[in-house]
């Protein structure tokens, strides 16, 4: 038997399957998908088996054995070796990539298999049990070179023992120190001897009675009595327990908040929604429902009751929520509805905490899944729906190769499911909305706040009018009185910084111009390096004005303040505030950003002030005042998506005030309030929104009315890396259709990183059928020879921004 594998060879310029020997011993048991360990030139490496064929078409002498198979279970199911593939071609990346990018990063990292054994009576193999010898824990090396593998299968299979990998030192299996009981006859006995003045002793000991021959974790017990671990202590000594440790799964980070009541009646319109997607999973159809409701019309309940669905059926669901709102609140909705049967992944988890999570989903133990972007390839093998909250978020496209978006993968693996997939947005992107309009995907509303709250009120502040009046400080009068109001009455407020952008454009503050490239409808990017403004799109350069080229002020300079410094003015203003902040500095630390928030939601603090990271999720019932302090720092971005992102942020923002009882306000400060993707933010109108950014779109052609692809290139070298772009770009516009627009090759914006020179080409298409096979000739151009002269390339297939 011969087995195809792809190996593990970072930068090997060939991206195809090696033939190898499948030697006799594995030939029952290796599968598709599974990892294996094979000689590859000197060295042993790591391959993943796409297939197994009888013969081969190279020469028996040319081919090696497989040196050790690592998974008797293979990790990649079936399904996610074919989206692999898929995946491969679509991001044009190695294949090696697509499959490591579907795997918890511990499976990469150093590992060992062992053989637990469960139940050693039950082992009727005389072989085996000899080979045991008695030890309960056994690395499966052993077993594979005494050719033991096919009974081990067996008895995998049975359950009498089970496999499991030990991952390096840090992501080892967890283990909790666990409080056995003694009988309540010998607890009555030890109560008689303890004094009556230890009280807590005799408490726990009245508790221990009533648990009398239980096994509880340290933890529970020291929790729901509120003592300290030093009483159970005592009791051991005095022989009323006895400790021991188990292994079990890691708990993420419990999440301390409040429950959310389960709403007993949908609203009409959650009614409306739910019906067309139970329709949609009676009749097993692949299906992408694009569903748009307001901020607190309550979406998530759709997605609860939808899984309820899917669950009831046997299925599986994934639901993907943008990291930053992946707060302790989101997910203790859905372990508050699904408990144990739900995994959260996400990135503050350590990695052998989310190979803990992993594990609890290739093995069926867990049903639902609440993760970031690289939940979607979650190993389950009979998914019934997928959801996407928040769809518009950059953040679902992987940066670095490959360069996936979650909702692609999410529509190609509904297909494979025959299940539908949700997207969920208050401000849909204007890809899907678009798609939404011409049928392609079906379009569901919720235009009302789910318990009928009004949507708070926005004013609008035009902080060039401040500044006219001598203030200049970051807080308009309006917003400084809102703030003092609400401590006043006890009532909470959120202060975003909107910082995206930081310092990289230049901004007039008398009249608020931003300088614009003449050719395109785009803000120039500042460059500290030259102190030079330029535009990446066209390739326009021109020098830092000193006065603005509008109003002849002099007040016109780079735009960007930080949190501290709001911290600060904070102070100045309102010296009684309690401020919590909230910025990558004080959220680095693991449990941080869980912290702040409950601290916040106890009433700790009267602002909550922070960056992005605030934008979302929240749901505090004391929020009645939302300000922000600069929306203008995203939209004058030198990216075609800036207006889009800037109404996106406003309106998500807006949401977090007034979601309960008490009404809530709104103040955005900008310089530019004509803006239309500012003045639509403050009636919460997506549609007029919609349409003014689609006729821009059309105007100046970029997506949805065309395709973009990114090619970016660093060298050491300037000149080199010009010259390589030069040489894609000649190469692109001799094998592409003459329709395909090719803009460069320019410097990117940020020409500069770690010191290699950074140039870029953009290609604009509406129909590209040669795309990629031209693509795949430059790479492969690119892996034989260019790479070899230092320098990088990278293609980003419709990618979120170019900059
Ligand atoms: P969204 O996801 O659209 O922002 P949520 O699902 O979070 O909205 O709902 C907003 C708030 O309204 C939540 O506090 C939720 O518990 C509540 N809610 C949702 N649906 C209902 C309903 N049918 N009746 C009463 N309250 C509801
Ligand atoms: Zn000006
Ligand atoms: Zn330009």
């Amino acid at each position: 038997m011969i087995a195809e594998v792809i190996v593990d060879v970072a930068a090997y310029p060939i991206d195809r399957p090696f033939d190898y020997i499948v030697p006799e011993a594995l030939t029952s048991i290796i599968e598709p998908g599974a990892r294996v360990k094979v000689p590859f030139g000197p060295r042993k490496v790591i391959g993943y088996i796409t297939k197994l064929k009888e013969e081969s078409d190279l020469e028996a002498s040319k081919l090696r054995p497989i040196h050790e198979l690592v998974d008797l279970e293979p990790v990649l199911t079936n399904e996610l070796l074919d989206l692999s593939k898929w995946l491969a071609v679509q991001t044009l990346s190695y294949e090696i990539d697509a499959m490591q990018v579907m795997l918890p990063a511990a499976m990469r990292a150093k590992y060992e298999k062992f053989i637990l054994v469960n139940e050693p009576e039950e082992i009727d193999d005389i072989e085996f049990s000899l080979f045991l010898a008695g030890r309960n824990r056994v690395p499966m090396k052993e077993a594979e070179s005494r050719g033991l593998l096919g009974v081990l299968k067996g008895l995998v299979k049975d359950g009498i023992v089970t496999v499991d990998t030990a991952v390096s030192q840090q992501t080892a299996m967890k283990k909790v120190r666990m409080i056995r009981m003694q009988d309540a006859v010998e607890l009555e006995r030890i109560k008689e001897t303890l004094h009556q003045n230890a009280t807590r002793q005799i408490e726990l000991v009245n508790w221990m009675i009533e648990n009398a021959g239980k096994t509880i974790p340290a933890k529970s017990i020291t929790d729901e009595l509120g003592i300290q671990g030093t009483v159970i202590k005592a009791l051991i000594e005095r022989g009323a327990a006895t400790e021991e440790y188990e292994e079990v799964y890691r708990e993420p980070e419990a999440p301390g908040l409040k429950d959310v009541a389960i709403p007993v009646h949908l609203t009409d319109e959650q009614e409306i929604a739910l019906d067309s997607i139970s329709t949609s999973i009676k009749n097993e159809k692949p299906e992408t429902f694009l569903l748009h409701g307001v901020t607190g019309s309550g979406k998530t309940e759709v997605y609860l009751r939808s899984i309820q669905q899917v669950l009831k059926n046997g299925k599986e669901a994934i639901v993907l929520v943008p990291e930053i709102s992946l707060t302790p609140q989101m997910t203790a909705r859905f372990k508050a509805r699904f408990g144990p049967l739900v995994a959260v992944m996400h990135s503050a988890l350590s990695s052998g905490e989310k190979y803990d999570e992993w594990r609890k989903i290739r093995r069926g133990e867990v049903k639902v899944v609440v993760g970031a972007r690289s939940a979607i390839f979650a190993p389950f093998e009979n998914v019934g729906i997928i959801i996407l909250d928040e769809e518009h978020e950059g953040t679902y496209k992987q940066e670095d190769t490959p360069r996936y978006h979650a909702r692609d993968v999410a529509i190609k693996r509904a297909e494979y499911y025959n299940c539908p997939v949700i997207l969920g947005s208050a401000t849909p992107s204007l890809e899907s909305y678009a798609r939404a309009t011409k049928g392609v995907y079906t379009l569901l509303t919720l235009m009302k706040r789910a318990r009928n709250q009004a949507l708070p009120e926005v004013t609008i502040v035009d902080m060039r009018n401040e500044l006219k009046s001598g203030n200049r400080s970051m807080f308009s009068v309006a917003l400084a009185e809102a703030i003092r109001k609400r401590i006043e009455a006890g009532e909470q407020s959120i202060l975003f910084l909107n910082r995206r952008g930081f310092s990289s454009f230049v901004l007039c503050r008398d009249c608020g111009t931003t300088v614009e490239c003449p050719n395109c409808d785009i803000s120039l990017t500042y460059h500290r390096a030259n102190e030079r403004l330029k535009c990446h799109y066209c390739g326009h350069e021109e020098r830092v004005p000193l006065i603005c080229p509008e109003c002849e002020s002099e007040h016109i300079r780079f735009f960007g303040t930080g949190t501290q410094k709001v911290e600060e003015e904070i102070a100045n203003l309102v010296p009684q505030a309690r401020v919590i902040r909230m910025d990558v500095d004080t959220t680095r630390r693991k449990g941080s950003h869980e912290r702040l928030l409950r601290q916040f939601s106890e009433g700790q603090a009267d602002i909550l002030l922070g960056t992005q990271m605030i934008a979302k999720g929240l749901d505090f019932p004391n929020i009645t005042l939302v300000g922000v302090l600069a929306a203008d720092t995203t939209l004058h971005l030198a990216d075609f998506r800036a207006a889009e992102k800037t109404f996106q942020l406003m309106t998500q923002v807006s949401g977090r005030a007034g979601r309960h009882e008490l009404p809530g306000e709104v103040f955005i400060q900008t310089y530019s309030p004509e803006h239309y993707a500012i003045e639509l933010a403050k009636e919460h109108h997506y549609e007029p929104f919609y349409n003014l950014e689609m006729a821009a779109r059309r105007q100046y052609g970029y997506p949805p009315f065309y395709f973009v692809t990114l090619i970016q290139f660093t060298h050491e070298d300037v000149l080199k890396v010009a010259d390589f772009a030069g040489r894609a770009a000649t190469f692109l516009q001799s094998n592409l259709s003459p329709e395909t627009v090719i803009i460069g090759p320019t410097a990117a914006a940020i020409s500069r990183v770690n010191n290699r020179y950074r140039y870029q080409c953009l290609l604009k298409y509406k129909k590209e059928p040669k795309l990629t096979e031209t693509l795949q000739q430059l790479i492969r151009l690119y892996r034989t020879d260019w790479i070899k002269a230092g320098l990088t390339m990278s293609v980003d297939v419709d990618p979120v921004s170019i900059y």
